[in-house]
């Protein structure tokens, strides 16, 4: 018989990287969990280094330790939200420089680069990275930065992160990825090749929707300098609490994750056969464009479906509210499910010809499907499908 303890490797999986993390600061009074550090000042001379929460706070370090390890990196700093690890990387440029992105971003990274960066000097391109004439516009642009997301927001476009990093490190051009979607549990950037991997711990990484965080992990320590000066410098730290909610949270990660995942992947083989859908995108469907893709550099499909539905606006928009157990509401990634009209909420700020080009319309919803049991979201969603369209 098979011994039930599998044999001792040297590197801890996934589920016990999120469980333990390398210090609590505070080994003298025994807990086992880390204690909220609610300071926002240390003893001047301490011996771990700490002088104000702005610019570090025990509560960021094992929280950044998690992080790192899971991404399997040197490096992570923790920011305020997404946007301000967006904010961080960003401040980093100078006036006339040049970022290449590709054009279907999450709504407020667009919205970031078109209304506050630009003031700035920040210029930037949009190009549709799954088309092989980008790697062209990467040699003939010189640009200062390439930003990318994979899968994107809302549409699930896979885009091919080691063919572009390949080109953009020949001629020395930072990447940065938004792994927002897929988290370091499916998707590893920098062993792809990308300067930076920037995560919004608001979604998946808490997972109970309960608090707002950003991180950004790299392998690069002069990466790691500029993260930790724009951390301090710009404000942009996060609260020792969200900090202390999020090391909570990451502990389920890919207990969360696996339900979600073996949930979406049904639901999306679902929503194809019915009658009222156009088309529906989950990364590791056989119809996806770019399935190949997916394959090669995701572990799994990941909890997101993205699909087209036979409404028009106000149809569309009764589905999703009619639904019983997806919350119409913004974000992703936590335990409960949520529906999303893009055209309205998320991507509402993108200017209505980039939306078009992009194929957000109308018709379009996104799900996140969260850990409820599978035959209540089944039955939901086919019945909103059923009563509305
Ligand atoms: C939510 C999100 C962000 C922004 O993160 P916040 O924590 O909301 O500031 C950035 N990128 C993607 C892909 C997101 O989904």
């Amino acid at each position: 018989m098979a011994s039930a303890i599998p044999p001792q490797s040297h590197v801890p999986g996934p589920n016990t990287k999120v469980i333990h993390h390398g210090e609590n600061f505070a080994p003298d009074s025994g807990c086992v969990m880390p204690p909220l550090f609610q300071t926002s000042t240390f003893v001047h001379g301490n011996q771990a280094g700490f002088d104000y929460t702005r610019s570090g706070n025990p509560n960021f370090r094992i929280l950044e330790s998690v992080l790192a390890s899971l991404e399997g990196c040197k490096y992570s700093t923790v920011f305020g939200s997404g946007v301000s690890a967006i904010t961080a990387v960003v401040s980093s440029l100078k006036a006339g420089d040049l970022v290449l992105c590709e054009e279907n971003l999450y709504g407020c990274t667009v919205r970031l680069f078109e209304q506050v960066f630009s003031r700035f000097g920040i210029k930037t391109t949009w190009v549709d990275f799954t088309n092989m004439n980008s790697l062209a516009d990467i040699q003939e642009k010189k640009p200062a930065m390439i930003w990318l997301e994979s899968p994107t927001n809302p549409l699930l476009k896979i885009i091919d992160i080691k063919k572009i990093c390949d080109v953009a490190n020949e001629q020395q051009i930072p990447v940065v990825v938004d792994n927002t979607f897929a988290t370091a549990l499916i998707q590893r950037p920098l062993e792809l090749g990308a300067t930076l991997s920037l995560t919004s711990t608001t979604k998946y990484i808490n997972g109970h929707s309960d608090a707002l965080g950003g991180s950004l992990c790299t392998n690069d320590p002069e990466w790691n300098s500029k993260m930790l000066f724009a951390q301090k410098s710009l404000g942009l730290q996060p609260s020792p609490f969200d900090c202390w909610l999020i090391t909570r949270g990451i502990k389920t990660l890919p207990l969360r994750l696996e339900r979600q995942i073996s949930s979406a992947s049904y639901l999306a083989n679902q929503l194809t056969e019915h009658p009222a859908v156009n088309w529906v995108r989950y990364p590791f469907h056989p119809d996806h464009p770019q399935q190949k893709t997916a394959l090669k550099q995701m572990k799994t499909g990941g909890a997101i479906i993205t699909t087209n539905v036979k409404g028009d606006l106000s149809k569309t928009y009764q589905l999703c509210k009619s639904l019983k157990y997806f919350t119409m509401a913004e974000s992703l990634g936590g335990v409960e499910s949520l529906v999303c009209h893009p055209g309205s909420m998320t991507h509402a700020s993108v200017p209505l010809a980039i939306k078009k080009r992009i194929g957000i319309d109308d018709s379009l919803i996104r799900f996140s499907v969260g850990c409820e049991d599978l035959s209540d979201l089944t039955e939901d969603l086919t019945n909103a499908l059923n009563q509305v369209l």
